[in-house]
């Protein structure tokens, strides 16, 4: 059992590893993005709360995802937890090593997904995804095979985030770059940070991150 943040810029492709790591290794995915969505969709006060600072593309407040990222660590995970977009600020980071702690286990592994920020405002603009299963395409590089319907479960709920656009796309980079890649210093300096190329095919990335996984297992 492994648990591990997936650490990189929007676009880096975090939540598509995520997945792979959850159909291929029963591990669970733990995305502060996807929790705030939910709560926007189910209409809760909190989801009301962070509605405009998330289509701008700002970070909602530590107290709110450290609770929502509490209450998930509560009942454990058998296949260990890949932490997606979470944490993003250095008091998150802290706040996670305590809680993790606190339920007698630890980080196995950070891995920061490099990428090259000019392929990130196409990876953004252009992506879109199933709002019944969640598979991820692209208008250029992964479309559906039929237009308007989802190949994996044949839904046409197909929907584009309101902050992909290239406006709240400039605010989420400078978010990245001010308040979340101080985390890749905190992490080296912890002994725990591993490197992969995320330019490269999604099926290379994800051995890249089987590797670092089956090392961080047998050490
Ligand atoms: P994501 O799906 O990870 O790109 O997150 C979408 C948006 O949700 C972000 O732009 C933030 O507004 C908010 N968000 C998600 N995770 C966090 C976090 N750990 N800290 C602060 N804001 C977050």
């Amino acid at each position: 059992m492994s648990n591990i943040i997936l650490l990189g810029p929007p676009g880096a492709g975090k939540g598509t590893q995520a997945r792979l790591l959850t159909e291929g290794r029963g591990m669970e995915q733990l995305s502060t993005g996807d929790m705030l969505r939910a709560a926007r969709t189910s209409g809760t006060e909190m989801g009301k709360k962070v509605a405009a600072v998330m289509d701008r593309g700002e970070l909602v407040t530590d107290e709110i995802v450290i609770g929502l990222i509490a209450e998930r660590l509560r009942d454990g995970s058998t296949g260990g937890f890949i932490f997606d977009g979470f944490p993003r600020t250095l008091a998150q980071a802290d706040a996670l090593g305590e809680l993790l702690k606190r339920s007698g286990t630890d980080l196995d592994a950070v891995i920061e997904i490099r990428v090259d920020d000019k392929a990130l405002e196409d990876r953004i603009t252009g992506r879109f995804t199933c709002g019944n299963c969640g598979e991820v395409y692209h208008d250029r590089t992964k479309p559906t095979d039929k237009a308007g319907i989802c190949d994996a479960c044949g839904s046409t709920d197909l929907r584009r985030r309101p902050d992909d656009t290239a406006e709240a796309l400039r605010t989420r980079m400078l978010a990245y770059y001010r308040d979340t890649s101080p985390l890749i210093g905190y992490y080296y300096h912890a002994g725990d940070l591993f490197v992969v190329d995320g330019l490269a095919e999604i099926p290379k990335v994800a051995a890249s991150i089987a590797a670092i996984l089956d090392q961080a297992g047998s050490s």
